[in-house]
């Protein structure tokens, strides 16, 4: 891959990757055709990297469907890097990362994920180093993750632009998600409370609420209204440091949730700007 990514250097050519866990949908090749915007060859990472699963997660069951995806990335993608775990950890699970990311992994997933975002980081760090991209695409469904690896490539000097794309969904709202093969036709129905609930929330801001702890309240509220749904959280954090907020001012913020559907645990955000009232 680095002497594949070094050619295309030395040829003059922008690079741009995609990094993914593969179980590739619309929201992934949304993201690939942004990155053709960028560059001139996009290489498509499918790693389902081991290090970002804890134990109890569900790294066995993951779904892993090599040829499907590459098939999808025909005429779209430009490479395909699918390294094995031992390709990309020959000395076993690596220790770096292992530090508290300035407090950006402290709530949200982080809070309930111990060792998931250290394990994002590295693998992306790793993809970085052998894919050289000028840019790397990630999609706004992980916002966390995507404020993470931006403060990690900045702070490293990777020098690799990090452009965020917005959310795809279904019609009726749920975000895509290579997690939404695990639900059944009754929590797939159910699914659609967390979409739902965010604009709520939004809309509920709109009309003036301000409140952190009554909008959470709000949005918990409607999730219970599924029986099959379970709030892990729901957060409203300022959308550049990740902490909570207890009354929204003038800002950028992020409402985040996570929520199990029976067994199956999604995400979903909403970003809302709140400016200067004008007299
Ligand atoms: P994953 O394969 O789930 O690790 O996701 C790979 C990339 O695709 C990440 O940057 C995700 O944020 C992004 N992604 C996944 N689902 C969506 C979606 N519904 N809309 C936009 N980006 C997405």
């Amino acid at each position: 891959m680095q002497s594949l990514a070094e050619a295309e250097r030395t040829a003059g050519r922008r690079l741009a990757l995609v990094p993914t866990m593969g179980a590739l949908h619309e929201g992934h090749l949304a993201l690939v055709r942004e990155a053709q915007k960028h560059a001139d060859c996009v290489t498509v990472s499918i790693f389902v990297n081991p290090t970002q699963f804890s134990p109890d997660e569900d790294f066995e069951a993951y779904p892993r469907d090599l040829q499907a995806d590459t098939l999808k990335l025909e005429g779209i993608a430009d490479a395909v890097f699918a390294p094995t775990a031992e390709e990309m950890y020959p000395f076993g699970v690596p220790p770096y990362f292992s530090m508290n990311i300035r407090n950006l992994n402290r709530h949200l997933c982080g809070a309930f994920r111990e060792g998931h975002f250290e394990g994002v980081a590295t693998v992306v760090a790793k993809l970085f180093l052998a894919c050289r991209p000028h840019v790397a695409v990630f999609g706004k469904k992980d916002a966390q993750q995507l404020v993470i690896i931006r403060r990690m490539a900045e702070e490293l000097g990777f020098g690799i632009k990090i452009i965020g794309h917005s959310i795809v969904r279904e019609a009726d709202g749920l975000a895509l998600s290579s997690r939404n093969q695990y639900l059944n036709p009754e929590e797939r129905r159910q699914a659609v409370v967390l979409s739902e609930s965010l604009r709520e929330a939004k809309a509920a801001i709109e009309r003036g609420e301000r409140d952190a702890d009554t909008l959470r309240k709000q949005i918990q509220s409607h999730i219970k209204t599924q029986p099959l749904a379970e709030v892990q959280y729901a957060e409203i954090v300022d959308s550049e440091t990740l902490q909570p907020v207890k009354v929204l001012k003038t800002g950028q913020y992020l409402v985040a949730l996570a929520v199990f559907v029976g067994e199956t645990r999604l995400i979903d955000n909403t970003t809302l700007y709140l400016e200067e009232p004008t007299a």
